[in-house]
């Protein structure tokens, strides 16, 4: 048997295990993890020598916003753009979002996503986003109708298998009575929730009552203290009990807060997961307080160090499941909607090139994360808290999704070295030791010594169901 391409000579990092072996792909799947071979017996189309590096699974990053609609005209990177940034950060395969224009149902907002993403060069899922579209009052709208709830069922069939749910953000936010009821859906398809858990409502008041210098961007963490981020938490995870649906609480960025999953967890409670993305473990508030901090306006907010280091410890005890991105770019000239007004800067930090180095270089280097802590957070819980079986782990049967990370490589972070289409980087005083050399993608190499060789448009749409 000839396969067709053989990763020789590596370190495999799996979530469970360190060992020395080649692995070999065959029609985009792994067909073979085998001990290295001192004479090269295994007959293959190509060789690629993994020596000195470590082979991991492809990483997921299932929080992403490309070509986003928002105030400021649509977040900076596109499916193209996005997706060959990420595959360079070591990312073979990642999970956006469909939102609903007022009136459109949530099949037809699907379709017109998925057109959007014919340019993504890696596979790519969808999270079906459940958003008011009742209206109560003139204007906003303020409830789940009835016809929405029960379309959920056919987003489900047609491969969204996770919904999103906000509890904040005007537009966005559902009352408790619909986030019950949606969650009651969840639990029926036996799907999951993906919870933006802050108090919303306390939040507007706090926001609206900043008088004095409302230019400066660390009134955005004032605005949104921990206790609304506790306490939303508190309520996603009680609605989730009275409804059995399993939830996912998204971008987890305060000790306080992450307590309540890992409480959660700790009583007995598997339905409740958490993430929480490289800008919680890597940055801190001090960042808002810069001249130019509404760069790192998102929300939730930055906070201080003593929360960073909690979240790595929950992390590595996995009260925490899953680091992910919620890359959401925008340009310096977007951001400065906010140049006057903390409120009007467009919320989102980029991220989705750097997360696999940042987390070997924060995590496993300084000592937080074991080698298979980093996979297992990057790799392996993603793929299965998400519903994509064949991702995510170094197994036969898998889709061949491969990284060689080279610990010789150093990788500075700033804007010009990475591949966005962004103008600035968050972590631009930040580099690795260590990054991404080679990618695989279902046995395709698309990355070759850090640039990308792979072909446009190759990524698919991963129809998910648990
Ligand atoms: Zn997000």
């Amino acid at each position: 048997m000839e396969f067709d391409l053989i990763v020789r000579g590596g370190t495999v990092v799996t979530a469970d295990a360190t060992f020395a072996a080649d692995v070999a792909v065959q029609d985009g799947k792994i067909a073979a993890v085998l001990p290295h071979s001192p004479i090269p017996d295994l007959k293959s189309k190509a060789v690629l020598d993994a020596s000195g590096c470590y082979v991991l699974p492809g990483a997921i990053d299932a929080h992403v916003h490309l070509h986003m609609p928002t105030s400021v005209g649509y977040t900076a990177d596109d499916w193209e753009t996005g997706t060959r940034a990420a595959a360079l950060g070591g990312t073979t395969c990642i999970v956006d979002f469909v939102e609903t224009e007022p009136g459109e149902s949530l099949i037809d907002a699907l379709h017109k996503r998925l057109e959007e993403a014919r340019a993504a060069v890696i596979d790519f899922g969808l999270h079906m986003t459940v958003q008011p579209d009742e209206h109560v009052i003139a204007g906003v709208p303020r409830r789940v109708s009835e016809r929405r709830i029960r379309e959920m069922r056919a987003a489900y069939e047609a491969g969204c298998a996770t919904f999103k749910l906000y509890m904040a953000y005007p537009g966005f936010q559902i009352g408790d009575g619909d986030l019950l009821r949606a969650l009651r859906t969840v639990a029926e398809l036996n799907a999951l929730a993906c919870i933006h858990a802050e108090n919303g409502d306390v939040i507007e008041v706090l926001r609206r009552s900043v008088q004095d210098q409302p230019e400066l961007a660390i009134h955005h963490a004032r605005t949104r203290p921990p206790v609304s981020e506790r306490e939303a938490v508190s309520r996603a995870v009680v609605c989730a009990e009275l409804s059995g649906a399993r939830v996912l609480i998204f971008h987890l960025g305060c000790e306080a807060a992450a307590r309540v999953v890992a409480e959660a967890k700790a009583a007995g409670n598997q339905r409740v997961f958490g993430e929480t993305c490289p800008h919680y473990l890597a940055l801190t508030e001090d960042y808002l307080a810069r001249a130019d901090g509404r760069l790192w306006v998102c929300a939730p907010p930055l906070r201080p160090q003593a929360d960073q280091e909690a979240m790595w410890h929950m992390l590595a005890s996995r009260a925490l499941d899953i680091v992910s991105t919620d890359h959401c770019p925008f340009t310096k000239a977007q951001k400065d909607a906010g140049k006057t007004d903390f409120r009007a800067a467009p919320g989102g930090v980029p991220g989705i090139e750097t997360r696999l180095g940042l987390m070997y270089e924060c995590g496993v280097r300084q000592g937080r994360l074991t080698l298979n802590d980093w996979v297992r957070v990057c790799c392996t819980r993603p793929a299965e808290l998400h519903a994509l079986p064949h991702k995510g782990r170094i197994a036969v049967g898998c889709d061949a999704d491969l990284v060689v990370f080279d610990p010789t490589i150093r990788k500075s972070l700033t804007a010009d070295k990475l591949h966005s289409a962004l103008d600035w980087s968050a972590y631009s005083d930040m580099t690795c030791a260590g990054w991404p050399r080679d990618v695989i993608a279902r046995g395709e190499l698309i990355v070759r010594d850090q640039k990308w060789v792979g072909r446009p448009g190759r990524g698919r749409f991963l129809q998910r169901a648990f």
